[in-house]
């Protein structure tokens, strides 16, 4: 018996039983995408009772929300097909400079942001953003990233060996659902795949890189409470960066309208208790 192989063949096995436990970990904790459409849509009715919202008709919710169906319209037919989020799109009648989706699609917008917009490619360029972390499930992912690092390896160990799901949508604290920050990579990942679309639907993609340069000017304040976010001045570079080698000309940008400009503190109204509209 060759002492060396055993050894090499042990030191394999092992390894192939970290990795599949590895991969396997990463299931086990994750939300499927129905818990997701059925968190955020619970955890978005919260904030619609608590919070004051433009109504429908006001000028930036209905930028907002056509802005949203341009770049839905813009994601690849056989992509869309597979994807079952329910995406709404409302603004917050606060000053807070800021914007955060919930899983499954529920995106918000702060009055604060939208003052501090100039161009409807701006706009598309947070939305676009924000799409992609629901799209690409990135909440998902950090939950089950804390899951992991909470349980520790025997207890993962453990729930892997009884073969079971170990997601559970009653145990998922609210502070859960707007406190998990996103790592570093699904950041990158949500510029990135977010200006794809946005060029898709026709915008301007520097509107992205002057969200970002604006953030980084007024001390690196990043939008999203949800999110421990990356420099704001490296994300703008590297947007930059991704505009000049696509080597491509784009269609200029689109002046936000005056309604849509003037300032809307005040504006806000409380959601009625009972809402459902018939026909
Ligand atoms: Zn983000």
């Amino acid at each position: 018996m060759n002492g060396m192989r055993c050894a090499t063949a042990r030191a394999l096995a092992t390894g192939v039983l970290l990795w599949s436990v590895a991969a396997a970990q990463a299931d086990i904790f994750r939300p499927s995408k129905e818990d997701q459409v059925k968190l955020g849509t619970d955890a978005a009715a919260k904030v619609r009772k608590s919070e004051k919202l433009l109504p429908d008709d006001h000028p930036r919710v209905r930028l907002l929300r056509s802005a949203a169906q341009r770049i839905l319209d813009a994601i690849p037919a056989d992509q869309r097909k597979k994807e079952i989020w329910k995406f709404s799109f409302d603004v917050i009648d606060k000053k807070e400079v800021n914007a955060f989706a919930f899983p499954g699609g529920p995106i918000f917008f702060f009055n604060g942001l939208i003052d501090k917009l100039e161009t409807e490619d701006q706009l598309a360029g947070v939305l676009a953003h924000e799409m992609t972390h629901v799209r690409n499930q990135h909440w998902a992912s950090a939950y089950a990233d804390n899951m992991k690092r909470r349980l520790g390896i025997t207890a993962i160990l453990t729930i892997f060996n009884a073969g079971s799901s170990a997601f559970d949508i009653a145990g998922v604290a609210d502070d859960l659902l707007v406190g998990l920050p996103y790592s570093r990579k699904h950041e990158s990942e949500a510029d990135r795949v977010g200006l794809d679309l946005m060029v898709r639907a026709g915008y301007n993609p520097e509107g992205l890189e002057f969200v970002m340069r604006m953030f980084a000017s007024e001390g690196g304040r990043p939008w999203e409470f949800v999110s421990s976010h990356p420099d704001p001045n490296n994300r703008s570079k590297a947007i930059a960066k991704w505009i000049k080698e696509s080597g491509k000309t784009f269609p200029p940008s689109t002046p936000l309208s005056p309604e849509v400009r003037k300032k809307a503190d005040g504006q806000g109204v409380k959601q009625p208790a009972a809402t459902k509209k018939d026909g």
